[in-house]
């Protein structure tokens, strides 16, 4: 079996130093369950930090490392200023509280990145010391946004999946991050990201548009040599273990115990003690609750557990001080001699002891202000073999979209609360059992071997549709390119150069017309056309007029609107490729302004032959949404007319049939496409055409991200431009040598062979 490499900012382990050596417990619960099996079966390695932040002596530190062997558990210590800064600072001071909508928990001033970079970076060096190919990596939660990256710099050929533990925030709060390009770009080191809910999937994909400007289709998103899929998975429980667990005869003991006679109704809350448990909110509801209802005093009681967390940050220990308050004004406020309103545990408990309490709950309270999954309500589910009990859940908790029989609350709202809670408590048996039953099913059907399963079945499949698949190989690297060039350059006496222009030779600019060429590509274009032997021809999708205006003192040959026109030399005439009439462009054009009067930051480019609707400068996202309505209302309307619905590069474009930079390929005679060098670079879906339309041995390069059948890839418009001035390197290049006008075999300036049709 395929070794998984579990890589966490935890190992599954508790380690105490003692006297002369370490303990070490193995951990329980969510993760540490969940990942076990995988761990066991593949025999594999789980790499994390053992969490002992004191320093251990060398005795201590072997002693944990022998241990740790055994368990095929790899220790990446952290000394106490990276666990004070990229620990407590940055994972849980700034993303925590980001990730979980609380900006008021942020501090004013983010200083702990450097700290964060450095941990992921060392993470990175040990995984790859590990790494043998053919291990599948999984990298867990926001401790480690970094690392897939950087596992990808290192291991380029490696599997590599990453699974988000809390939730992603809106694109809106996410950008407030200093960091926030890094951070994405390093999850996109991984093939396969994971989240537990749709939503968590959508905010994670808006912020590659907006703040990347990647497209994500659906679940996938392309990079340059690449596709990442994104997948939901929401986590489960160990069920089967909860529900053995409650059958045990101590917690049977344990539950009689807790519920005494009936006549005091139990309500629960499980937390850990942390700002997005809602637990002060939970305890006004509940206030609330008494104050509406006196009947209820002295015949309900809530037992709340505050597990201690993250006892190092300093709005935890603020934190603990309001919850400590509001108990006791409760307590003072409505307890008597015979009863506590609130009884207040701040530990942790046994498994008996938990499970005990799930099993006593009439009410279970779970009420998050926001929480990637929560599985303590899906634990209380398992327990309740039983049949009954009343979950109240937090529609801000990850598992709400799994778990809507739950009574649902929203826990700003404290009145509402409130009323759920009188609610949950006045609930008939019957409907509880019929609320109850279905929750169950799921929780047990989906539990958390069945999402560990899914995730890595999911990492090792193949997508179909990606660029990597075997179908496809993927496109070389600059360097390979310029190889390829000089070997086919010394080996061939004449050089056809065709080159696109927006985004391979000039950047994309705000709009169409300031993308002009600056002086130095000018002399590039001029210098390269000068070469020996050589003919170069530029084709765009734009109009003749910005070509000519732009490029047409130089000796190129010119191709505007995509091959549609064609003007071999300075001073020749543009021919069209065919009669340009079409009844379709009235109806098209109407359409196509009123797209770009609903969408602003776009425009309509009117052009001979063709119609374009550009959004390059549009809100990304409506962009994108309106070019996809754009193309579906389209296709439709055009479906039997002879028009071309075509997609580059932030532009929608309709063109009449058989249009294409493909067909400006010369016909050339064997002998002659043997004695010649051919190179074409482009960056956008209509260059794949040319691309098509290229001899075997001709070498072309897609500039940028996107499928693509080119053979090579490079960067971007520096990239192409630095190829092009090699070119001019090559011994045969001579401009003071330039030939006169209209003298050289294969250049534009001599009659351009006939066009294929
Ligand atoms: N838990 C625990 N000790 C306790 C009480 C609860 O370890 O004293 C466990 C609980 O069983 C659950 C986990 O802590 O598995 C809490 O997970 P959850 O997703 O609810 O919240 P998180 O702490 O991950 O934010």
């Amino acid at each position: 079996m395929t070794r998984v490499l579990i890589v966490a900012n935890r190992l599954p382990v508790t380690v105490r130093a003692v006297d002369g050596g370490v303990e070490v417990q193995p951990s329980t619960g969510g993760l540490a369950t969940g990942l076990l099996r995988p761990h066991e079966q593949s025999g594999g390695l789980w790499i994390g930090w053992s969490g002992a932040s004191e320093e251990l002596t060398d005795d201590q530190q072997a002693a944990l490392t022998s241990q740790l062997d055994g368990l095929r558990l790899v220790n990446i210590p952290l000394t106490p200023t990276q666990v004070s800064r990229y620990y407590e600072g940055f994972a849980n001071g700034v993303l925590w509280p980001l990730f979980h909508y609380l900006l008021g928990e942020l501090p004013l001033h983010v200083r702990d990145w450097d700290a964060y970079v450095e941990v992921n970076e060392r993470f990175a060096e040990v995984v790859a010391e590990h790494y043998r190919p053919g291990d599948r990596i999984w990298v867990h939660d926001y401790q480690l946004l970094l690392l897939p990256d950087l596992l990808r710099q290192r291991l380029p050929e490696a599997r590599i999946g990453f699974f988000l533990h809390i939730p992603f925030p809106s694109e809106e709060l996410f950008r407030t991050l200093p960091a926030r390009e890094a951070l994405l770009r390093g999850m996109l080191g991984a093939d396969l990201v994971g989240f537990h809910t749709p939503g968590y999937l959508r905010h994670f994909a808006s912020s590659l548009t907006q703040l990347l400007g990647l497209t994500v289709d659906v679940d996938r998103v392309q990079l340059s040599s690449r596709d990442v899929r994104l997948g939901v998975f929401p986590m489960g429980v160990d069920a089967e273990n909860f529900e053995t667990l409650a059958e045990d005869p101590a917690v049977r003991a344990e539950t009689e115990a807790l519920k005494g006679d009936g006549s005091v109704r139990l309500m629960v809350g499980v937390d850990r003690l942390d700002y997005t448990k809602g637990i002060p909110r939970r305890l006004l509801s509940y206030e609330k609750m008494l104050q509406d209802h006196p009947d209820l005093r002295e015949r309900v009681r809530l037992v709340q557990v505050a597990v201690p967390s993250r006892t190092g940050v300093e709005a935890y220990q603020e934190f603990r001080l309001l919850v400590d308050g509001l108990v006791g004004r409760i307590n003072g406020e409505f307890g008597t001699a015979h009863w506590v309103p609130v009884h207040y545990i701040f530990r942790g408990l046994s498994d008996t002891e938990l499970v005990s309490l799930y099993r006593a709950a009439d009410v279970m309270v779970v009420t998050p202000l926001r929480d990637g999954m929560n599985l303590v309500a899906k634990e209380f589910l398992a327990a309740r073999t039983d049949g009954d009990g009343v979950l109240v859940l937090s529609e801000f908790a990850g598992a709400s979209w799994e778990l809507p029989e739950a009574l649902q609350v929203n826990p700003y709202d404290v009145d509402g609360t409130a009323e759920t809670f009188h609610r949950a408590l006045s609930m008939s048996e019957e409907e509880r059992r019929a609320r109850l039953q279905p929750l169950r099913t799921r929780v047990r059907e989906f539990d958390v071997h069945r999402w560990t399963a899914a995730f890595l079945e999911q990492l090792e499949q193949r997508d179909p549709r990606a660029l990597t698949s075997a179908a496809t190989p993927a496109p070389l690297d600059e360097q390979a390119a310029r190889t390829a060039l000089t070997r086919r350059l010394d080996a061939t006496a004449e050089l056809l150069v065709f080159l696109d222009y927006d985004g391979t030779l000039v950047p994309y600019a705000p709009t169409p017309d300031l993308a002009r060429p600056d002086p130095g590509l000018l002399e590039l274009l001029g210098a390269l056309a000068r070469r020996r032997e050589t003919a170069v021809h530029v084709v765009s999708g734009r109009t003749r007029e910005a070509l000519e205006k732009w490029l047409g003192a130089l000796p190129l040959a010119l191709h505007a609107e995509h091959g549609f026109w064609t003007r071999a030399r300075p001073g020749a005439d543009w021919v069209a490729a065919a009669d340009k009439v079409g009844s379709w462009r009235e109806p098209v054009l109407a359409i196509l302004r009123d797209v770009a009067a609903r969408t602003p930051g776009s425009l309509v480019e009117i052009k001979s032959a063709a119609l374009a609707w550009h959004y390059r400068m549009a809100e990304p996202e409506t962009g994108a949404r309106r070019a996809n309505e754009l193309r579906l209302h389209l296709a439709q309307l055009l479906s039997n007319q002879p028009v071309e619905i075509l997609s580059g590069n932030k532009v929608v474009e309709m063109r009449p049939h058989g249009i294409n930079k493909g067909r400006i390929f010369p016909s050339l005679s064997p002998e002659r496409l043997a004695t010649t060098a051919v190179l074409a670079m482009g960056d956008d879906q209509t260059d794949e055409d040319l691309f098509a339309a290229m001899p075997p041995d001709a070498i072309s390069i897609r500039v940028g991200p996107g499928p693509t059948r080119a053979g090579y890839r490079i960067d971007g418009v520096k990239a192409a431009r630095a190829i092009l001035e090699s070119l001019l390197e090559r011994p045969r290049v001579t401009p003071t040598e330039a030939p006169p006008r209209g003298r050289s075999s294969a250049a534009p300036a001599g009659p351009l062979p006939p066009v294929r049709r």
